[in-house]
């Protein structure tokens, strides 16, 4: 690793550059998880210079402090702690350097996914990790989530798209990691051989991105979209499976959405490319040098009980700009339709569970079921169910009604989820909405190894307190 010590730096104005207008912390009061908690204080720093002093004062003020990218968190991992103060990397949104013949960009954190990406294009590279909300996502955020979506089919979270991290850690220190280039290596306990790994996906917790090394993919010539009807949700789910393991076909994306998500997603189209249909729907792309095997997907969607003659083709670029609105407008509307009622208490509750795919379709039915027997609504669904990760969402009215809720998402988490070896939280986090559940999924000794890793690096806690760790958790 090497180090630079941040102490000769010095705090700017004695201050770090915090705010404490009440106007200005509460605007960074809340992120898409529903929580609020109003920062004591906020800092927007314009250079890594000033971060860094940000952080130093922290430091020395022993403060909390949450890294914040766009705040688009749906578990509360980028609001405040209690009494703590927000870093805003909105501010960081330069390109430090794109080298194109080694397909690498390395980039501020606050840079926005499809800012980035805009410009990648204009040099024929693309950033492959796609998370639903890319207009908004910053790469700090990403890269502390391990952000993934619904490219991930094809080419992995963002994890494995990150060379190197540039990090601020706790005890004033910046250090620059790689990934480690060896073949072969017998030297120390894995969890050890590459720090880069520690921080991605770490939440905010172990030290703040001032700087990402990502390694671009060379943008495929041909993407095709095709958007397949199904009459129901069991026979969309076993096309599902068939295309991940069928020859022939071989998809880069496969989403699923229900009939209320469908409805919303036929709602947000742009190009009128979808015929009018009832059911359910399955989106999914291909990219290569040529066109798919349409008669190939023709003939597995049929074989499913497609409704073959409202197939919509999207094959040019504004057609597929289209598919990826009407993929956002699901939790969008999901989103809007919770506003009302969070002056109430309520809010939208979304589930981030997966399981091995084929599983899936078994887990979704306990799930309707658990939902029916707990007397709450039917969730609406959508997701990325390629991966056996669907999103169960629903609008809670009142705080009554978010017990009731996360009452019946713990129950199939323990009883459809876990007992399939599938996960808490597949690509949001865990945050602070989900901390009570990591010990549902990881062992004693995985929890107890992890916060050695954070006391050693943080230990006074100050990075991203109240995420992942659950203080109820051993
Ligand atoms: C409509 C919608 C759709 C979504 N779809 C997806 C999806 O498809 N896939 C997916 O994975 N997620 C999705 N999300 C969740 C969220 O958008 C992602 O996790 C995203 O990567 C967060 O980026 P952000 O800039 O908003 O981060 P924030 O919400 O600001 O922060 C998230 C976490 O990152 C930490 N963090 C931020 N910047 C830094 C930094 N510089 N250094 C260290 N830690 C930092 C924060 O402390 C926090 O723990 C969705 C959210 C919404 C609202």
């Amino acid at each position: 690793m090497a180090t630079t010590d941040a102490g000769g730096r010095g705090a700017t104005g004695g201050a770090g550059g915090f705010v404490a207008d009440p106007d200005v912390c509460a605007a960074y009061a809340t992120d898409v998880s529903g929580l609020r908690e109003v920062p004591a204080a906020v800092v927007r720093p314009t250079s890594t210079a000033e971060l860094l002093d940000a952080l130093e004062r922290a430091r020395i003020d022993r403060l909390p402090i949450t890294a914040a990218g766009a705040q688009t968190s749906t578990t509360g991992a980028s609001i405040a702690a209690p009494g703590g103060a927000i870093l805003s990397t909105r501010r960081l949104d330069g390109i430090v350097d794109l080298d194109v013949g080694a397909r690498r960009v390395r980039v501020q954190p606050g840079v926005v996914l499809a800012d980035l990406n805009r410009t990648l294009a204009e040099h024929g590279l693309f950033f492959a990790p796609d998370p639903t909300s890319e207009n908004e996502a910053t790469v700090g955020g990403s890269v502390a989530c391990n952000a993934s979506g619904a490219r991930t089919l094809r080419y992995g979270p963002t994890r494995a798209h990150v060379a190197g991290l540039t990090l601020a850690l706790a005890d004033g220190r910046t250090v620059e990691l790689r990934r480690p280039v060896l073949e072969k290596n017998t030297v120390g306990l894995i969890p050890a051989q590459d720090p880069v790994d520690w921080f991605v996906g770490s939440e905010g917790t172990l030290g703040v991105v001032v700087e990402a090394e990502l390694a671009l993919l060379p943008l495929p010539p041909r993407v095709v979209g095709l958007g397949i009807p199904f009459p129901d949700e069991a026979s969309a789910l076993a096309f599902v499976v068939a295309a991940r393991t069928s020859e022939g076909v071989d998809p880069r994306c496969l989403e699923y959405f229900d009939p209320v998500s469908f409805g919303f997603a036929r709602e947000a189209q742009g190009s009128g490319a979808w015929q009018d249909s009832e059911g359910t729907m399955v989106y999914l792309e291909e990219a290569g040098d040529d066109d798919p095997d349409f008669d190939a997907w023709l003939s597995l969607a049929e074989a499913h009980g497609a409704r073959d003659h409202a197939i919509a083709v999207f094959d040019d670029e504004g057609q597929l700009r289209d598919a990826r609105r009407f993929r956002h407008a699901c939790p969008a509307a999901m989103h809007e339709a919770t506003g009302p009622y969070l002056a109430a208490g309520g809010r939208r509750i979304s589930t981030d569970w997966a399981v091995p795919f084929p599983e899936a379709a078994d887990a979704l039915a306990e799930a309707r079921r658990a939902a029916r027997e707990h007397g709450v609504d039917d969730p609406v669904v959508y997701g990325h169910l390629g991966n056996g990760h669907p999103h169960l969402n629903w609008v809670a009215r009142d705080p009554d009604e978010v017990h009731r809720i996360e009452a019946c998402v713990e129950e199939i988490l323990k009883r459809t989820v876990l007992p399939r070896a599938g996960t808490v939280a597949a690509e949001h986090g865990v945050g602070k909405l989900k901390a009570r559940w990591l010990p549902l999924q990881m062992s004693d000794l995985q929890i107890g190894l992890m916060r050695a890793v954070k006391r050693e690096l943080d230990p006074h806690d100050l990075f991203g307190r109240g995420n992942i760790f659950d203080s109820n958790t051993p």
